[in-house]
Order: C-alpha cells, then sequence, then structure tokens
C-alpha cells in the first residue's frame, strides 16, 4: 500500500463538504474542494514538468493555494521545499542552487529580481501572490481535477526544510512521508484533535511549525483552520469566540497577555493552546494560567525531528518544562563528550530517535554522519535534562553555553533568575571573550521601564541567587532582543554586536 502522505490524509477524510480552510475575506474550502484542486494543481506540475522526486521551491506569502500548492507537490511524488518570504535574492540563490529544484515558485513582485537565481540553479520560475494569483493559478485552473496519486514508500522524500542556520550554512532537512504521517498522527492522539476543532493558524506556513504541526494535524483530523495572514490581536480575540485551539510562539502569548481583553470569558470556548518553537518563561505559563484558567501546552520539536516532547494533554501541564517524549519516540541525553548515556537528571546533549527523525542533510553526508548516530539517535544541539518523572527541560542550545574560568553556565538558569528581579522584562545571557575566564558571563536586559535598573543592583541582587562563576561580570542594558520569526532570540547577533564591549 502506497505511504504517500495525500493518501493517508483522504482515507481520513470522513465529511468532504466540511469546511477544511476559511481566509478572513470569508473564502471557504470544503475537503471536497481541497481533494479537486490538489488535483488540478498535481496535473498543472506534471505538465510543467516535474517527475517523482524532483522538488519544488517555494517563496510565496501564506494563502490558501500555497497550501494546495504543498498538498499537490507531495500528491505528485514530489519534494515541498518551503522558503522564508524574508530570504533575500542572495539568499535565495544559495538555496535553490543547493536544492536544484525543477520549479521555483515567488511572489510575482519579486519575479524580476528573483530571475536569475532560478535560471542559474535551472528551475522553472512560476508565480503565486499573497491572493492566490499568478502564472501557477492559472496553469492549475486549466488542467482537469483527477489526478492519480503517486505511490510513494513511507522512507521517499516529502519535504526538503532548511534550518534557520543561526551558526554556520543552513543544511536541507529531508523528511519523508513517514515522519510527516507519523507525528502528525501522534499529535493529534496527543492532543485529541477531533472535527468539531478550529484552529486559529496565525504561524507562517514556510516553517516546521505552521506548516506540518498546525497544518498537517488539522487536516489528519478532517478539523478546520482560519488562517490569519499574520499574529494580529484583534483578530485572535474575535476568532477566539467561535475557535478552539490557537498554536503559537511564546511571543503571542506574552503579547496576549499583555491585552486587557485577555481572561476566563474570552478563552471561554477555546480549548488548548499550544506553544513552541522558542522557551515559554514559566512565569508566561503562570500568568496564563491565572488570567484565564488556561494552561498553555509547550511541546518541543525542530526541523529536523518534527515533534518529541508535549506537555500532557489530561495530566500535569509542567511551566517551564517541554513534558513527555511522545508515544514512538525515544530520548535520552548524553554526556557531550563521550556520548555516552546520562542518568536521569543529570545535564547533557538532548538526543531522539523515532519515525519522526529525519532522513539526513541534503547532499552533506558528513553533516548527517555527525549528527546522526547509526543506532538511530539525532543529536539535536539542544542541552537539558530529564526530571525523576520523566520530563524534559532544556537549559538552552549547545553552541550558547557558556564556558568561564574552565565552568560551565547555562544560560537559561542566569537568565531565569534575573527575570525575576523587580523592573526586568526579559534577560539573554552570552559568554563574550575575555582574557582570564575565556569567555564572560554578560547580561542583556530588557527593564519594564517601571524602576530605576543599574548594573550594580542587577549583579547584586544575584549574589545570594548564583554561585560567583554564574553571576554576569557585566550587564548591558537595551530596548529589546533581536528576535527570529519564531520568537527565537538570536544569541549570535548579541554576541556580534557585544563583542568589543569591554568586560570586567
Ligand atoms: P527549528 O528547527 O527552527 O524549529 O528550531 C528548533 C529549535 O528550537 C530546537 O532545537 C530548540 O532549540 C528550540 N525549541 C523548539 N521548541 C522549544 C521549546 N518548547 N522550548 C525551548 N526551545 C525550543
Amino acid at each position: 500500500m502506497t505511504a504517500n502522505l495525500f493518501d493517508i490524509l483522504t482515507r481520513s477524510i470522513t465529511d468532504p463538504g466540511a469546511t477544511a480552510i476559511e481566509t478572513l475575506s470569508g473564502d471557504r474550502i470544503t475537503y471536497a474542494d481541497l481533494v479537486r484542486r490538489t488535483g488540478q494543481m498535481a496535473n498543472a506540475l506534471a505538465t510543467l514538468g516535474l517527475a517523482p522526486g524532483d522538488r519544488v521551491a517555494v517563496q510565496v506569502e501564506k494563502s490558501v493555494e500555497a497550501i494546495i500548492l504543498y498538498l499537490a507537490t507531495v500528491r505528485a511524488g514530489g519534494v515541498f521545499l518551503p522558503l522564508n518570504t524574508g530570504y533575500t535574492a542572495a539568499e535565495i540563490d544559495y538555496f535553490i542552487g543547493d536544492a536544484e529544484p525543477a520549479l521555483f515558485v515567488c511572489d510575482p513582485a519579486r519575479a524580476p529580481e528573483l530571475a536569475a537565481a532560478a535560471k542559474r540553479a535551472g528551475a522553472r520560475m512560476m508565480t503565486l501572490d499573497a491572493q492566490g494569483s499568478g502564472t501557477l493559478t492559472e496553469a492549475a485552473a486549466a488542467a482537469p481535477a483527477d489526478f492519480a496519486t503517486v505511490p510513494r514508500a513511507a522512507d521517499d522524500l516529502a519535504a526538503l526544510l532548511y534550518t534557520s542556520g543561526t551558526t554556520g550554512r543552513s543544511k536541507g532537512a529531508m523528511l519523508t512521508h513517514g515522519n510527516l504521517v507519523s507525528n502528525a498522527l501522534a499529535l493529534r492522539e496527543a492532543w485529541r484533535y477531533t472535527a468539531r476543532d478550529v484552529l486559529i493558524h496565525a504561524l507562517p506556513i514556510f516553517h516546521t511549525h505552521g506548516l506540518f504541526v498546525a497544518t498537517n494535524i488539522t487536516l489528519f483530523s478532517g478539523a478546520s483552520m482560519v488562517f490569519l495572514p499574520k499574529f494580529d490581536i484583534d483578530r485572535i480575540f474575535e476568532l477566539m469566540t467561535r475557535a478552539t485551539v490557537l498554536m503559537g510562539v511564546p511571543t503571542f502569548y506574552t503579547r496576549l497577555l499583555q491585552d486587557d481583553m485577555l481572561n476566563a470569558e474570552t478563552t471561554a470556548n477555546m480549548r488548548l493552546f499550544v506553544s513552541g518553537s522558542a522557551p515559554l518563561l514559566a512565569e508566561t505559563h503562570r500568568e496564563w494560567r491565572a488570567r484565564t484558567g488556561h494552561a498553555i501546552l509547550e511541546r518541543y520539536g525542530m526541523t529536523e525531528t518534527n515533534m518529541n516532547t508535549s506537555n500532557p494533554y489530561a495530566g500535569e501541564r509542567v511551566a517551564g518544562t517541554v513534558g513527555l517524549p511522545l508515544p514512538g519516540t525515544e530520548v535520552i541525553v548524553t554526556d557531550p563528550e563521550t556520548g555516552a548515556e546520562l542518568p536521569r537528571g543529570e545535564i547533557g546533549m538532548i538526543e531522539v530517535r523515532g519515525p519522526n527523525v529525519f532522513k539526513g542533510y541534503w547532499r552533506m553526508p558528513e553533516k548527517t554522519a555527525a549528527e546522526l548516530r547509526a543506532n538511530g539517535f539525532f543529536i539535536t544541539g539542544d542541552l537539558g535534562r530529564i526530571d525523576e518523572r520523566g520530563y524534559v527541560h532544556i537549559v538552552g542550545r549547545g553552541k550558547d553555553l557558556i564556558i568561564t574560568g574552565g565552568y560551565n553556565v547555562y544560560p537559561k538558569e542566569v537568565e531565569a533568575e534575573i527575570d525575576e528581579i523587580p523592573g526586568v522584562l526579559e534577560s539573554a545571557v552570552i559568554g563574550l571573550p575575555h582574557k582570564d575566564f575565556g569567555e564572560a558571563v554578560t547580561a542583556v536586559v530588557v527593564p519594564t521601564g517601571s524602576a530605576v535598573l543599574t548594573e550594580a543592583a542587577i549583579i547584586q541582587a544575584l549574589e545570594t541567587r548564583l554561585a560567583r562563576f554564574k553571576q554576569p561580570k557585566s550587564v548591558i542594558f537595551v530596548e529589546e532582543l533581536p528576535r527570529n520569526t519564531m520568537g527565537k532570540v538570536q544569541k549570535n547577533l548579541l554576541r556580534d554586536r557585544f563583542l568589543q564591549q569591554p568586560a570586567t
């Protein structure tokens, strides 16, 4: 039997007349529409020369057509390659030069600027704009709806997603039909998703969170989602009266908390708030619960592995943890030097194994061998520990670990203490070069503005709370922390910016 994601998805449709996607302009796309329009698009792709295994690189705004393009690519046996809408022409040149897609779909407004890159990569260029119009839509509109889905094995590629590349060059993570299907089914079960669910979809669809977690679970459940082009507080409050689920990055939640509208009544219809892609502060979790009565469900995953862990739906959702391994996925913590598994409670490298784990990096066998062990465990690059109840705690990225005077300092521990100080909104702790210590613990702090904060006061407040070697040697005040589109603090930018700062 074929393991094509599209076949499995269509087999789970029980009501073809149910709404799959709704847009703010009032369009409703039923499951029957989705199958028909995906068939047209798959025929158009085949006519344009797409053969099974070929990549379709896509840099477009969020639209229903973009989702149809994703499903049609997979249905036609192709490999979907979504690209961040913020990438410049030079970045696109690298990605499509590396992936060598048969087709490159971009916004018509950017086509002149990107044509040369497409030509160099040997890709045929088509267009699709934010409203869903363009040469690609025209080709699909003229095509028949019947399309025999190309049979695929579970191990065949369905998508190629480039990592966000906060260190070094982005790598293309090869995701198979089996990876995507198994994770969608595991999450559907874990989060008790049903056809009655209505998701507020305010995430971008070029990333694993918005494309796979949000979209795949919804479609595999026969549920519906309302597409917002971007995070929009007013719309979210309007939709919460009839929606049931919100999936977001932590900044969604901190921003919603700043709005007086947020309370138990305005969230009464909602059954689930999910957070991921970056750490949710324990304080945000507690505040949200106090204001709304809902415990945000935090989960942990990444481009290469889909989702690995989740706080339980029915059990305790523990603030500051990413929960328990999903069924079928194993999580262990190992010594970063030797790779040996560490006893429970010790901090080390998080490694994961399971049907969710990718096949390797595109055309990078050495990188694949360095991060994906022969026994199937993927070395995530995240440092963490597993507590006595089995909950996974993340303490930071391996590359963010600070080594000062031979001691390891986990930034998150220091950040948690600084964030408790009155007048601190948030903080990021980084290591800067230091002549005696190798690296100096440096705190970058965003004040709330409600109290006068000084470097000395912050260092003093930490004196009794942290061992001396963990205390910041200097404190830098900033108005805001640099974040990428998924809400991750870009510590590499902070390190570059403050490299010249004298650390005393
Ligand atoms: P990406 O591949 O862009 O999805 O980034 C994956 C990385 O995001 C992970 O390796 C973690 O460092 C981080 N991440 C994702 N979810 C969480 C979470 N719930 N808490 C802390 N970090 C997270």
